[in-house]
């Protein structure tokens, strides 16, 4: 639920039969999409950007606002600056291996940008009923000859399997689906969590003023099945905790789902785009948690040169190896 009353849960099958569930954004908005990488970016009361925030494409054009468009709900603010990000970038490069020398140097003059990325969030009760073989090992000590043809023993494990069954209820809060096309989802899921079950704001216009927001391109209903997916694997494991014994096999749960809500959040990012060679690498720090993943071009050069020296030692020490 998010702890606070304000922000509000939509009915997913409500929402997925008659999707005009759309709340105004507060304020001038305009949608520019990026030609390269295909996001859609929003800009409420601003200035609209030359370049695109999540690739440095120049190639933006204006983007027709959809008719089913959502607007959010609520808003994870930015919690750490964009001088605490700087920092933690050049101690993640100072800790690249192979990273080229130019890269530590390009990091300190890109420009960070901050960017609210779409999110859709689940909620659900389950009820399960599930059923399984139930496996307890069991040991019996053989005798057998060994190479000597001495008689000795070993224990042998064996499972004994009987049948077993079981319900559970759980509440699913906030199961997370990312509806962003901008950033690299690999890059995306170093990053996470953001604390949405916790420091979730009621979206207001002041929080994305001056700010790029992307717009969505994981619509509601595929962001539906994918949410499901998690909470079906999920129940799945907590099904398979319960079965007792020390192992299982066969299992089948049968899961309902009920009161299935969503909400729309944003949730906040920093951003940095460099191009080395031809190609362009992203960094994404966690906006709330400053936590950082990146992409990283390896240099050459330098692993070259790594791989010589280990073969200078190698033959150093067959060389000194074979005079002993
Ligand atoms: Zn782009």
């Amino acid at each position: 639920m998010g702890g606070d009353a304000a922000i509000i849960e939509h009915d997913l099958e409500q929402a997925l039969r008659d999707p005009a569930v759309s709340r105004h954004w507060g304020g001038q908005r305009k949608e520019v999409k990026c030609q390269n990488c295909h996001a859609i970016s929003v800009f409420v009361d601003g200035r609209v950007a030359q370049r695109c925030d999540f690739c440095g494409s120049p190639a933006i054009v204006a983007h027709e606002e959809m008719q089913d468009a959502i607007t959010p709900q609520s808003i994870l603010p930015f919690n750490v600056s964009d001088g605490q990000v700087r920092d933690r970038i050049r101690q993640w490069y100072g800790s690249r291996w192979f990273a080229p020398n130019r890269l530590k140097t390009a990091a300190l003059t890109d420009t960070i940008h901050g960017v609210y990325l779409p999110y859709w969030t689940f909620d659900a009760h389950a009820h399960a009923q599930w059923s399984a073989d139930a496996g307890h090992y069991y040991y019996t000590t053989e005798t057998y000859r060994d190479s000597n043809g001495q008689t000795k023993s070993r224990q042998v494990r064996h499972v004994r399997w009987t049948p077993a069954s079981g319900s559970l209820s759980h509440f699913f809060d906030d199961t997370l689906v990312p509806g962003t096309k901008g950033v690299h989802p690999k890059l995306l899921r170093q990053v996470e969590p953001f604390p949405t079950q916790t420091s979730l704001k009621p979206y207001a216009p002041e929080y994305v003023r001056g700010w790029t927001v992307e717009r969505y391109q994981v619509d509601l209903r595929r962001a539906a099945q994918l949410g499901q997916k998690q909470m079906s694997e999920q129940l799945h494991q907590m099904c398979a905790q319960q079965v007792p014994g020390d192992t299982h096999r066969n299992l089948q749960v049968d899961a309902r789902y009920q009161g299935r809500t969503f909400k729309h959040v944003l949730v906040p990012v920093w951003l940095v785009h460099y191009t080395y060679g031809r190609t362009t690498y992203q960094i994404i720090a966690n906006g709330y948690t400053g936590q950082l993943a990146g992409e990283r071009p390896y240099s050459v050069v330098k692993i070259a040169l790594a791989v010589l020296l280990g073969l200078v030692l190698l033959a150093l020490v067959l060389y000194y190896g074979q005079l002993q």
